[in-house]
């Protein structure tokens, strides 16, 4: 045991270590050897604070180059780095600290003093802030460390990260991230994407979560890439930055607003070489568009928390709407019923999947892991999925989205498709709401483009025409957008609480 995931990426980092890692929308740079350094006095502030191997590191901070640092400083110390939404409030930290009883807590500046006191409830941990700016008790601490903290070896299957899953029900579950599903994971992705020295990656997502944090920024420091770190998505920014890059790794809704001003064309991305889109669903029409601006096809890819990424649609060859492409080269897929068996091609079921990148249980939750997993390891992902006879995977839905009317099944992707096919709709999502006769009633909430003038009763009758009626909308709603979290993903139980009681 002489390596660690630390070592791994850091023997990737290029032999001239004045490169540039990231550089900042102000201009200002930061080369691989500040990475290096700074994950060392920040390794030795954290071990100073009494952090050890295997410990749990929270930190919930802004978007900053020191922020990535901490985090190298976090499995450069063979610490567990859990990463928080800043949106996150009082209770449900409250909830993160005491399920994962962390040693050091990192925070926003003007959140310490709430931190302080959430921590002396909760956890005996010791608190520090780092700010947007990167100033902050920990910079300070680790200011005073030196740059040779000797990286702790750790075995593949040691944690690396906890990070926790929304869940559309029941309590947040913390996903335990090894040492080899981070490292297995970038390692196929660089490969996959074509990732090389001479890339620049516009990163404009959060680092909170796995999209941002591990797919991101372990492609770039693996390959030697380098990347513009933008504090979040900001299209002027990214507008302003895009001349430069080469990669860009977004959610759908970030190529919708690329989409929605003039200035976004095929001059302006005339250096990029691939725009990946993940995390939530690509409505055919994003797909369509970004194509007739730009004559690039956009990359869907298909991954969670738990899995990181499991399947692409491919560098060379077709690039298929609707599909997230087939299996990565080394993660296998399979479709199945709910006994967990093997369904047929093209038949709709449960995703499953196995491979070094399926994570390693829910932290403190052995039932909840025994329930998810099949007993040959594979992971019952939630999501419903068929392949396709080329092998590509289409997902068709989330399990947990089902809707349950008068006793039938329905999975709403199905009615949104063709709502989102109509003219005059943007987009659309169709829940399930209390209903005092069929338990739930199936509505839909709908974004309508422009000046469309299509009324509820037009959509009713139209999906009428194409399905059985159960399926079809008791009632339609219009909004001027769909809720959406950082990660792009409609949030339907915002939706679910606000239509909960139209029947
Ligand atoms: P998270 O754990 O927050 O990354 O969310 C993972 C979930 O996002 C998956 O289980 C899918 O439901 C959804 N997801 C991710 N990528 C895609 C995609 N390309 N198309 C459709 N759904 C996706």
């Amino acid at each position: 045991m002489t390596t660690s995931l630390f070592m791994r990426i850091r023997d990737c980092f290029p032999a001239d270590m004045n490169k540039t890692l990231l550089e900042t929308p102000d201009g200002v740079r930061f080369s691989y050897r500040d990475a290096n350094e700074w994950s060392s006095r920040y390794a030795a502030a954290l071990y100073a604070a009494g952090a050890r191997k295997g410990d749990r590191v929270a930190v919930q901070v802004d978007k900053s180059p020191s922020a990535l640092f901490l985090y190298l400083g976090c499995i450069r110390a063979g610490l567990v780095y859990l990463p928080l939404n800043t949106a996150y409030q009082a209770q449900e930290l409250a909830y993160f600290l005491e399920d994962a009883s962390p040693v050091v807590i990192v925070c926003q500046p003007e959140r310490k003093a709430e931190m302080d006191e959430i921590a002396r409830v909760t956890v005996a941990a010791t608190v520090f802030s780092l700010g947007a700016d990167g100033q902050g008790t920990i910079k300070d601490a680790a200011s005073r460390d030196g740059t040779d903290f000797a990286p702790v070896p750790c075995a593949d299957d040691d944690l690396a990260a906890i990070l926790y899953t929304s869940g559309t029900t029941g309590k947040p579950k913390g996903a335990m991230m090894t040492q080899m599903n981070l490292w297995s994971n970038g390692r196929t992705l660089v490969d996959l994407w074509g990732f090389t020295s001479g890339d620049t990656l516009l990163h404009a997502l959060p680092i909170f979560h796995t999209h941002g944090l591990f797919i991101a920024c372990h492609c770039v420091m693996i390959s030697g890439a380098s990347m513009i770190f933008l504090p979040k998505f900001d299209r002027e920014q990214v507008i302003a930055a895009l001349p430069r890059a080469t990669v860009m790794m977004g959610v759908p809704t970030f190529y919708v607003r690329l989409l929605a001003g003039k200035d976004f064309d095929a001059a302006l991305v005339s250096n990029m070489r691939l725009f990946i889109s993940g995390s939530a669903p690509l409505l055919p029409e994003t797909f369509a568009n970004f194509h007739a601006r730009t004559g690039h096809y956009l990359l869907e890819r298909y991954g969670m928390t738990e899995i990181g990424m499991a399947t692409s649609n491919p560098l060379d060859g077709d690039r298929i709407i609707h599909t997230v492409g087939p299996a990565l080269p080394d993660v296998e897929v399979r479709v199945c019923d709910d006994q967990g068996q093997v369904l047929a091609q093209g038949e709709v079921g449960v995703l499953e999947v196995r491979g070094p990148n399926v994570f390693a249980g829910y932290w403190k939750m052995p039932e909840k892991t025994r329930e998810e997993f099949r007993k040959d390891g594979f992971f019952i992902t939630g999501d419903i999925a068929l392949i396709d006879d080329k092998g590509y995977v289409h997902i068709v839905g989330r399990a947990k989205d089902l809707v349950i009317s008068g006793g039938f099944n329905i999975y709403p992707k199905e009615i949104e498709t063709e709502i989102d096919k109509m003219a005059g709709v943007l987009e659309s999502a169709v829940i399930g709401v209390p209903h005092p006769d069929f338990g739930e009633a199936v509505v839909a909430i709908v974004v309508l483009q422009g000046e469309s003038t299509l009324t509820g009763e037009e959509i009713i009758n139209y999906i009428k025409t194409l399905m059985a009626n159960f399926k079809v909308p008791k009632q339609v709603f219009f909004v001027d957008e769909l809720p959406r979290n950082a990660m792009g993903k409609v949030q339907k139980n915002v939706l679910r609480d606000q239509f909960s009681t139209v029947f």
